[in-house]
């Protein structure tokens, strides 16, 4: 796919026209000209990566004017949330990962969507049918997939936790952006097709997204007054806005009767939330996940992400093995085999921890990964899907072999966003956020400028008693979100995250071994093609991926199919962000040179003298 890059010298003067709101004191746009997209980007006191010029911009803005890391990504997500509004915005949730210079140690805040405490178990039955609702079209664009967002709580709470601004204050470069308007680039454009049935089907999607009846055209200037005012309401009155009062009503409105058009055929299930339910999101502080990895220690997200342990104990599974030494067929077949056992693992036992008793400590720990490690055939690809360990009794020695298990299909999608930011303090974020599929629900909250999420999917979609991750009210459905920081002696070494479902563990654990493993420089390990082993029958893999590997894998007994699904018209596999602290004290931000057209990496000060 070509991508066209997002011209916003070209619009400057159309930009300059658009009178922004005078109720606020907007800070100083970056300069337009730091907007461009650049992968890689090396200097001094302070650093950001994510998928967006703009976003990157807001952080920078911050990050000069005195703010911490927490405050620029409080504010580069919130406009993220305007200029990538299908992966993430205030109709979602996500998990935030702070690293503390001061105290030297990481916590997290886990702001995952909530079930409400209305839904049933057999909330993804047909009533009519009596059988399961199919995935897409019904799951996906309904209300009842719509959890409880938890976006704007996680702001709240990581500005409290760690921040200097309140959360007007942060959200001020957004609702800046919002009301100018940013230039809408090929992929926006695509993505806007991708949907065009789905944001047809429902009279508040359709105004906002498809003005004029098509997708905005590559190269004019979109913008969002209803997300600017809604930013706005919460810039003022805090998330109480957004979880009490109008705003929570009429997001309730639009999930239990959502606003469909009169000539859509999309049969839409309405879903169960109240007020009650968004009165009651609460975010949780949690401890991360933390594995050592060959001297140093990685830093994940706990359930209910899956992400800190399977990233984890696949790296306890490798770390048995001297990936350095062997030829990179090797080392690929080895991650392969590894993180087909983590994601083993991952099915049998992680669900929301309130809920599910999830083996953390075990998934984790040394001597299960050695035992798990027995699986691995150094010279054949084991028969997938394989079959989880036993997490009640493991000693690390090898047990007897067991059948594997049935297949089972994997329908998590491609979307969400992330993004890196770190300070001169040394503080770092990694945040990953999301509205689940591209375009979510499809459902925007009319006149609020955002679209309501579909986490729910995210749930098993039949209902089994014995699977962690079941429907239960008022539950976090079981994510894959990875936002990763890893410390060598407690200073920070690397941190990164990316969107991509499933896939998001895999690209974050391949690119943890690119850089520390296969000898790569971090722009290296991001931009490298892909695979995507998540115990499947096939590996998904992209083209390039293929080609360089393919035969050589297909030897060994893997069978990589081209990435790719119904919904996105790229055959990519995520796209990362990520931060490298470099030894003479430098940051090397990096992002993606190619993927979803391409990320932003900036520092504040390019040299160590130059700047403010
Ligand atoms: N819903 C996914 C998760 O929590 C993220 C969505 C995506 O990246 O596609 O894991």
């Amino acid at each position: 796919m070509t991508h066209v890059r997002r011209q916003l010298a070209a619009v400057t003067a159309a930009l300059a026209l658009t009178a922004t709101s005078g109720a606020m004191a907007s800070p100083a746009f970056a300069d337009p000209r730091e907007t461009d997209k650049t992968a890689t980007a090396t200097g001094y006191g302070g650093a950001v990566s994510t998928v967006d010029p703009e976003a990157s911009a807001a952080a920078i803005e911050v990050l000069r004017k005195g703010g911490n890391a927490a405050d620029a990504a409080v504010a580069a997500a919130a406009t993220l949330g305007v200029t990538e509004p299908y992966s993430a915005g205030i109709g979602g949730g996500g998990y935030f990962v702070f690293y503390d210079a001061k105290t030297q140690q990481v916590g997290t805040i886990d702001g995952r969507e909530t079930a409400p405490v209305g839904m049933p178990n057999d909330a993804f039955i047909d009533p009519a049918t009596k059988k399961p609702y199919n995935f897409t079209p019904e799951l996906v664009t309904s209300g009842v997939s719509v959890g409880v967002p938890g976006t704007p709580a996680t702001w709240e709470r990581a500005l409290e936790r760690w921040g200097t601004l309140d959360l007007g204050q942060a959200l001020k470069p957004a609702i800046k952006v919002a009301n100018r308007g940013f230039v809408v680039d090929e992929t926006f454009r695509q993505q806007t097709l991708d949907n065009k049935l789905r944001f047809d089907a429902f009279t508040s999607t359709r105004d906002l997204f498809l003005p004029g009846g098509d997708a905005p055209a590559v190269g004019s200037v979109f913008k969002n007054h209803d997300l600017a005012a809604t930013y706005r309401q919460i810039a003022k009155e805090g998330t109480d806005a957004f979880y009490g009062g109008p705003i929570a009503e009429e997001i309730v409105k639009t999930v239990q009767t959502p606003p469909k058009t009169a000539t859509t055929g999309l049969p839409v299930p309405v879903g169960f939330m109240t007020t009650q339910d968004l009165a009651n999101y609460k975010v949780l502080d949690q401890d991360p996940t933390e594995v050592k990895y060959r001297g140093y220690e990685v830093y994940g997200m706990a359930p209910s992400s899956s992400g800190g342990t399977t990233v984890g104990e696949s790296l306890n599974i490798l770390e048995n093995y001297d990936l350095k030494g062997m030829t990179p067929v090797d080392a690929l077949h080895h991650y392969i085999e590894a993180s087909s056992l983590a994601f083993a693992d991952r099915g049998a036992y992680v669900g929301d921890p309130a809920f599910v008793n999830v083996p953390t400590t075990t998934l984790l720990d040394d001597v299960f990964a050695k035992e798990r490690s027995c699986e691995i055939d150094p010279t054949a690809a084991a028969p997938k899907p394989v079959a989880p360990g036993n997490v009640k009794e493991y000693d690390g020695a090898c047990p007897a072999a067991v059948a594997p298990l049935a297949k089972d299909s994997d329908t998590e999608n491609i979307s969400t966003t992330n993004l890196t930011v770190a300070d001169k303090w040394g503080n770092v974020v990694e945040y990953t956020l999301t509205i689940e599929q591209t375009g979510g629900s499809g459902i925007v909250v009319p006149g609020r400028g955002f679209l309501l999420n579909n986490e729910l999917t995210d749930f098993s979609t039949v209902y089994d008693p014995k699977d962690p991750n079941r429907i239960e009210p008022n539950k976090r459905p079981r994510s894959s979100m990875s936002p990763t920081i890893i410390l060598k002696d407690q200073k920070p070494f690397l941190a990164l995250g990316s969107p991509g479902g499933s896939t998001i563990i895999t690209t974050v654990l391949q690119t943890i071994l690119n850089r520390v493993d296969l000898g790569m420089t971090v722009s290296e390990a991001l931009a490298a093609p892909r695979t995507s082993p998540r115990n499947g029958a096939t590996v998904s893999s992209e083209p390039a991926f293929i080609e360089a590997h393919g035969p050589a894998l297909e030897q060994l007994g893997h069978d990589l199919v081209p990435a790719g699904d119904a919904f996105t018209s790229a055959a990519e596999i995520g796209a990362a962000t990520a931060i490298e602290f470099n030894p003479d004290g430098s940051l090397t931000a990096a992002a993606e040179p190619e993927r979803r057209g391409g990320g932003s990496a900036m520092v504040v000060k390019p040299t160590k003298k130059l700047g403010r």
